[in-house]
């Protein structure tokens, strides 16, 4: 890669990483790149440091991470303008994304101790003279790589996580948003100064695949679904456990009996906001015959009032410039295919913007209804009813989030979407709620972050059984009689026989 700045691309210039705005070109951050050696050196240090940190207790560790989420609450402008200066994002958008990693980060640190800590499980008649035991250890170092479209909210979902745990983590930010990656972890080791606990290694790709390498015990990917194929393979060769969230195309459904303004202002929320480039964006609406005319001039009117432009604006700039290729032949399948531009159309791209653009009858086969388009842009295509609507909302093997707009049928339909999550008269909610599990099916991956299930996720299951009394039907033992196995048959077949 050469040191030639085009606005937005990423460089690597005497083996520093420089990021620039995509809007502007202004440099946005320039840190080292790290060899195969600084990454595993990295991860040693994490194994020490995290030795420490898990001894830290729950206690110890709830008390720093509420310190962490304060500075962040404390500097969230500061960060927001960063966030928006390296990859576009409009900063109200950014203060949004901050304020659900922060979020995040309360309930993570706040709950670990319950939901991970030491406690008894009930044990059963048939070993009924031993308690059970069970508790969540930490796994040691966790790896996280992140994207760049949502560089807080994406690595906190994994990091906070990880940490309250009791493990260290070893962040690759996107190559696209280093600066703020190499700013969260400055921030926490700002409250975390005696080890390096959390910190990040930067680079291009390659540096992410040497992160998969390096012996950390279990890495969490966040990104697109053809990298994590190859973070899959990488991590296969050593057995490291690991989750995927993964791409998506989610759908969102309008049934005969939604609130259409309430649907439309949500759509057009949940398909534009940072400018389309969300993985549980909604690309693809499914609206009832009834409702369909009324509910696509709705979407227009609102999204056609969106601005756009570096600032002060609904949409920003598309962080990764070859993205704007990607949305281009989308548009342009959508309407060689058959379909019809409603709003915007070819003419709406103008890198680095990609003004709101509205398709309808899109063939389901076209890559805009198929493919990850990240860009301000939606397919709205009517169907018969709810039914046939989940049934094109399943076609594809993506299944991260969707939407349901409607009343009688929602939760029953929102239950049939083939996906990990799904928000009944909103969008994207869930990813706020941190008390929800968070991750996709199919393409869109597995594993889940955030919630209970989140922490469990960067937590080992130990199993503890301890005697508590002696065997009435001694069986696990070569000191068993034939009448003991003779008796064992009998209870069993009390027990289970009927
Ligand atoms: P990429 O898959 O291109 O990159 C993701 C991360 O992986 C980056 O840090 C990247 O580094 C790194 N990477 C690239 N190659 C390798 C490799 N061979 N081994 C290890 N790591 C590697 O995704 P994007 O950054 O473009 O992010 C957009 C994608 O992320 C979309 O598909 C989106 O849907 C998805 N996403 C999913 C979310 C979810 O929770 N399910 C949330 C947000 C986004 P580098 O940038 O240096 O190439």
């Amino acid at each position: 890669m050469t040191a030639v700045h085009i606005p937005g691309v990423p460089v690597i210039d005497a083996g520093q990483l420089v990021s620039t705005s995509p809007a502007t070109g202004a440099e946005a951050g320039r840190l080292p790149v790290a060899t195969d050696a600084d990454v595993r050196q990295a991860v040693d240090r994490a194994r020490a440091a995290g030795d420490w940190w898990a001894g830290l207790g729950f206690t110890g560790r709830r008390q720093r991470m509420l310190r962490w989420r304060a500075l962040l609450a404390k500097r969230i402008e500061q960060l927001a303008e960063l966030v928006h200066v390296e990859g576009g994002k409009p900063t109200a958008d950014a203060i949004v994304e901050i304020v659900t990693a922060i979020e995040h980060i309360d309930w993570a640190a706040r709950n670990a101790g319950r939901v991970l800590g030491p406690r008894r499980v009930r044990s059963r008649l048939i070993l009924a003279e031993f308690s059970g035991h069970l508790e969540y250890q930490p796994h040691g170092v966790v790896g996280v790589i992140g994207p760049w479209n949502y560089p807080v909210f994406t690595p906190i979902g994994s990091a906070a996580y990880a940490l309250a745990a009791g493990n260290a983590v070893v962040l690759k930010p996107s190559e696209y948003t280093p600066a703020v990656g190499q700013w969260l972890v400055d921030s926490f080791a700002e409250v975390v100064p005696e080890q390096p606990v959390f910190t990040a290694v930067h680079g291009l790709g390659d540096v992410g695949a040497a992160l998969c390498r390096s012996g950390v015990n279990k890495l969490a990917f966040t990104g697109s679904t053809a990298t994590a194929r190859k973070v899959m393979a990488a991590c296969a060769e050593t057995l490291t456990p690991m989750l995927i969230e993964g791409g998506g195309k989610d759908a969102m459904i309008v049934d005969s009996d939604a609130d259409l303004d309430a649907a439309a202002e949500a759509c057009v929320w949940g398909g534009m906001t940072n400018a389309g480039q969300t993985c549980i964006g909604i690309e693809r609406v499914y609206a009832v015959d009834a409702v369909f005319d009324a509910f696509v001039d709705k979407v227009v009117t609102r999204a056609g009032r969106l601005t756009v432009g570096p600032e002060g604006t609904d949409i920003g700039p598309i962080t990764m410039p070859r993205q704007i290729d990607v949305i281009r032949r989308h548009i342009d399948a959508a309407i060689t295919s058959g379909g019809r531009a409603v709003l915007g159309g070819p003419s709406a791209v103008q890198p680095p913007y990609v003004h709101p653009t509205v398709l309808v009858d899109v063939p389901e086969e076209s890559a805009a209804v198929r493919e990850e388009t990240f860009g301000p842009t939606l397919t709205i295509s009517r169907v018969r009813d709810a039914d046939e609507a989940v049934t094109r909302a399943n076609a594809l093997s993506y299944g991260l989030g969707g939407s349901v707009f409607g009343r009688r049928r929602a939760v029953a339909t929102a239950r049939r979407l083939r996906s990990g999550m799904a928000s009944i008269n909103s969008t994207l909610t869930f990813a706020g709620m941190s008390t929800l599990p968070f991750g996709g099916v199919g393409d869109s991956g597995f594993g889940r972050i955030h919630g209970e299930d989140g922490l469990r996720e960067f937590g080992r299951a130990k199993a503890i059984t301890r005697r508590r009394a002696r065997s009435l039907l001694p069986s696990m033992t070569f000191e068993r009689t034939p009448a003991d196995v003779a008796r064992l048959v009998k209870a069993i077949k009390v027990m289970y026989g009927r």
